[in-house]
């Protein structure tokens, strides 16, 4: 059983994150694709409630049964590090290869974060690569790449739109959405 775990803060998670995970799935034929949001980025401010990133999460997945959300880090206190996770999925599944997924630019910090050797130990690292962009030659640690569909959308782009009271339909599933409009998230109402 190949198991893939899909890191990140998912505020909020968009079609850009569904797409990779779609496409990473098949290439690296993962049995399910775990996405576990982090609770206190380690590197990263994160702005809104943990509940309602899994809540977001929770909603853009639901249907598709390679996905699953896992709330292991909002559970936690303290930071969000990788190997911690790592190596709590690996007691809790103990026969299955782990598949760390994660994006080009993330890989590039790997050495910054908390015992990097472990972290390539306990997992096969994945790097997101979009079309058109290449992962880079010096990585520090051995990784495969995934080719997947580049849609040009990131958490950032959505955040802004939103405070600026533009549009974010299409770009986010409507699941998520209905939250953002629910709880006004993001410093605006968002259409
Ligand atoms: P932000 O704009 O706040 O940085 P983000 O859109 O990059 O957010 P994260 O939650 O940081 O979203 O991303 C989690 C993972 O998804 C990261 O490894 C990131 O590289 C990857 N990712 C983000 N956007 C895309 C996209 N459009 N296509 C493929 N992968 C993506
Ligand atoms: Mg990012």
């Amino acid at each position: 059983m190949r198991l893939g775990v899909y890191g990140g803060a998912f505020d909020p998670p968009h079609l850009g994150h569904l797409v990779a995970a779609s496409d990473a799935c098949e290439a690296l034929g993962l049995d399910r694709l775990l996405w576990v949001p982090s609770a206190v980025h380690p590197l990263k401010a994160v702005r809104t409630a943990p509940a309602l990133r899994l809540e977001m999460v929770r909603g853009a997945i639901a249907g598709d049964p390679r996905f699953a959300a896992d709330d292991l880090e909002l559970r936690r206190t303290g930071p969000s590090y990788t190997v911690d996770t790592l190596r709590a999925l690996r007691a809790r599944e103990p026969g299955a290869e782990l598949v760390f997924l994660t994006g080009a630019d993330n890989l590039r910090d790997l050495p910054r974060w908390r015992e990097p050797d472990e972290i390539a130990r306990l997992a096969t690292l994945a790097v997101v690569s979009r079309a058109g962009e290449t992962v880079p030659a010096d990585l520090p640690y051995p990784a495969v790449a995934v080719p997947v569909t580049r849609l040009d959308v990131s958490s950032t782009e959505i955040r802004r739109r939103a405070a600026a009271g533009q549009s974010i339909r299409y770009l986010v599933p409507e699941a998520v959405r209905a939250v953002i409009e629910r709880e006004r998230l993001y410093g605006g109402l968002s259409r």
